[in-house]
């Protein structure tokens, strides 16, 4: 077996010396999760500009023995592209080619280090929409947002990334290339393999290209903040507007009084637009249509829900420059809550049906827990997800704060699976809760896991430590 030593230096002969970072201050960006909550360590970063060239890496490392920890926009937030010492990273970033883009079939082909804001720009000049959007759109790569299943802001109408696939291109963990890159809307010949590939975060195969579908250009927007008497109305308002916009809601994202004050005290030239409220929701209605009377159709649900007493109050964007600013605002929350000291973070997901009980007996569970205690509550609850987080205290000591991570992570995760709901909605296992996987899910399911983990990557070379739990826990 050859030493990584000498892997290494065959990599830097074969694929060029850009194509091999070694330890040094080059090395620190792909060790370093962006919020820095973990510093990994690695034997080099490799950085391959073709699948060929990722087959090449995934062989040569895999006869020696070093595990590969795959990376794209390096934006995850449960620690999923973190590498352990003795392992590389492969990162997609030199991988960008657009191999296709076919507005008549409604998809378009492109490599795993492609931007995801990119990825819209591109549908954007052929007339279509490419829907997913989240807040780290302009660093994620597609093949960071296809491995860990991305949600955001669009999963109510449009779905998770997983629904936007349709083919995929991988190496798997002996090197094998699967041409998987359909561009089909039906094909029922078998396991759909592509949905193993999506949401495993790396684990069994590294994601080189997809073909993803692609949806007709938004012509017409209509967007309002909306101030709410409780997170029950959200849940009937969201049926309502559902109804009575023909089905044209692409966004619902909740906010709480707590977190909307911080943005307004922490953000850039924000003046709150409702003051006196304890919820909020941003509701986007958007169509193909030009002239689809979205606004109309908005002012008239929200009249309805006014008289039924599902709104106390509302403010409809009158251009597209203050529609910005409110969706500006609902994507500065979880900046704004950095300023408040030390916070422990959660992404849940119940049936929509229970969210709202949920929310508020969770909130009470954990105030009681830890009084002064600031819950900031928002997000996703269309889908049933939000990102459940707690604030510490004002003046409380950040460290003593953060020393009851489990226990509050316990109190919001042991109701939301009580209910039947998810302990991470959309952020991804990682390594941050591979724990909770052992605790929350049925030994049946972990079983599954491992056989199949076992089946792709037998000598475990492919991301290991995440998501699936090691046979000894
Ligand atoms: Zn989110």
């Amino acid at each position: 077996m050859s030493t990584p030593a000498a892997v290494l230096a065959d990599l830097e002969a074969t694929l060029g010396p850009q194509a091999v970072i070694r330890p040094g201050p080059a090395l620190d960006p792909y060790l370093v999760e962006w919020r820095k909550l973990w510093r990994g360590e690695a034997l080099a970063a490799l950085r391959p500009r073709t699948t060929e060239e990722v087959a090449y890496i995934v062989r040569h490392c895999g006869a020696a023995g070093i595990a590969i920890v795959p990376q794209s926009g390096n934006t995850g937030l449960v620690g999923g592209g973190v590498p352990d010492p003795g392992t590389v990273v492969v990162s997609m970033e030199r991988m960008t080619a657009v191999r296709a883009v076919d507005p008549a079939g409604f998809t378009m082909t492109l490599e795993a280090g492609v931007v995801l804001a990119e990825a819209q720009r591109l549908a954007r000049e052929a007339g279509r929409l490419f829907p997913l959007s989240l807040a780290a759109e302009g660093s994620a790569r597609i093949g960071g947002v296809l491995s860990t299943n991305a949600g955001g802001t669009q999963v109510l109408r449009y779905g998770n990334a997983r629904d936007l696939v349709l083919g995929l291109e991988v190496v798997l963990a002996d090197g094998t290339v699967w041409n998987g890159l359909k561009a089909l809307r039906k094909d029922n010949t078998g396991y759909d393999l592509k949905h193993l590939f999506l949401g495993s975060e790396g684990t069994l195969g590294l994601i080189t290209a997809a073909v993803l579908k692609l949806f007709p250009a938004n012509a017409d927007v209509a967007t309002a903040l909306v101030a709410v008497p409780d997170l029950s109305a959200t849940v009937a308002l969201l049926g309502l507007m559902r109804r009575d916009s023909g089905d044209q809601v692409s966004a619902f994202e909740y906010m709480n009084a707590i977190g909307l004050q911080m943005v307004v005290r922490h953000g850039p030239n924000f003046t709150h637009p409702l003051p006196g409220h304890e919820h909020y929701v941003l509701i986007e209605l958007t169509s193909p249509r030009t002239g689809a009377g979205l606004v109309e159709a908005l002012s008239a649900g929200l009249e309805r829900a006014l008289e039924d007493g599902l709104v106390l109050d509302a403010l409809i964007a009158q251009s597209h420059s203050q529609g910005q600013q409110f969706w500006r605002m609902r994507e500065f929350l979880p900046e704004a809550q950095g300023f408040e000291g030390t916070s422990i973070k959660h992404d849940v997901s119940v049936p929509i049906g229970a969210i709202a009980d949920y929310c508020t007996e969770t909130e009470a569970a954990v105030m009681a827990a830890i009084p002064g205690a600031r819950v900031v509550n928002f997000g996703h609850i269309g889908d049933g997800n939000v990102h459940f987080n707690v604030s510490q205290p004002v003046g409380a000591d950040g460290a003593q704060f953060l020393a009851r991570w489990d226990e509050v992570n316990r109190i919001v995760y042991d109701r939301a699976m009580a209910l039947g709901g998810s302990f991470s909605a959309e952020h991804g296992v990682g390594r941050l809760k591979v724990g909770d996987v052992v605790r929350y899910k049925c030994p049946v399911e972990i079983g599954l896991m491992q056989r199949v983990k076992a089946a792709l990557d037998p000598a475990g070379l492919l991301n290991p430590g995440k998501v699936v739990p090691s046979r000894m826990e």
